[in-house]
């Protein structure tokens, strides 16, 4: 099991961890904890740097292998592959211009959700455009009125908090979770709760956000578009790279 820092302290850029495991094929490093996101819940896996004895190595990709607890930093397949020894500490950097966009985008994407009271089915962040699909048969939102309402949220500098509830909790409040396509991130018997503006949106995840909305800055909805009778995807974009 990989610790995950990145969920105690997403602004971390730079870190250390010990080396669990080495895999060849594909090559992937394993480590004790990371400050590297993984895939999951619609945000891609981080990218950056390893280092260690003079080598920097390339990650291309960070994902849960399948065990869901372990985390594999795929490497480029063209670099070298290391010969670092189990237990040595390894030096971590991400790219930090690409996760904090995708940060920013990933906490525009709960503003959407507050402003459209249905079940989220799918969604994908990316770094300049995200798209959220719900579970809707009729379009009655208007991409120019969204894009208010979503900019005067990001005006607003309202707080991102995270705080955890028990599982219990949560099996007792289901309407608590709005998305019916990713499992909330249980495990220890509590789930981390993500609440921003003090409950404008308050639902379980486990990605990364921007600690004030203010952050996000100026956002777009640029697509509202039909994927089949009972699903609109709505799809919305960062003015300011
Ligand atoms: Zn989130």
């Amino acid at each position: 099991m990989t610790h995950k820092q990145f969920a105690e302290e997403a602004y971390q850029t730079t870190y250390q961890g010990k080396l669990i495991r080495l895999q060849s094929d594909p090559p992937a490093v394993i480590l004790d904890s990371t400050i590297f996101y993984a895939l999951s819940g619609g945000q891609p896996g981080d990218t950056g740097e390893l280092s260690a004895d003079g080598l920097t190595v390339r990650v291309v990709d960070t994902r849960y292998d399948a065990d869901r607890k372990t985390i594999l930093h795929y490497l480029d397949p063209e670099s070298p592959v290391p010969e670092w020894k189990t237990g040595q500490i390894i030096e971590m950097k991400i790219d930090w211009a690409r996760r904090h966009r995708l940060m920013r985008m990933h906490t525009a994407m709960h503003l959407l959700c507050s402003l459209i009271p249905y079940p989220v089915t799918g969604g994908g962040v990316g770094e300049r455009e995200s798209r959220v699909e719900f579970d809707m048969d009729t379009a009655d939102f208007d991409k120019a009125d969204l894009s208010q309402k979503l900019n005067q949220l990001v005006t607003q500098n309202l707080s991102v908090d995270v705080s955890s509830i028990t599982d219990d909790m949560l099996d007792n409040n289901p309407e608590l979770i709005r998305t019916m396509s990713v499992q909330p991130p249980r495990g220890q018997g509590s789930v981390r709760m993500i609440n921003i503006g003090q409950g404008i949106d308050y639902q379980p995840c486990g990605g990364t956000h921007v600690r004030e909305t203010g952050e996000i800055g100026e956002l777009v909805v640029t697509k509202i578009k039909s994927k089949g009778k009972q699903n609109k995807r709505v799809s919305l974009a960062l003015v300011t790279p």
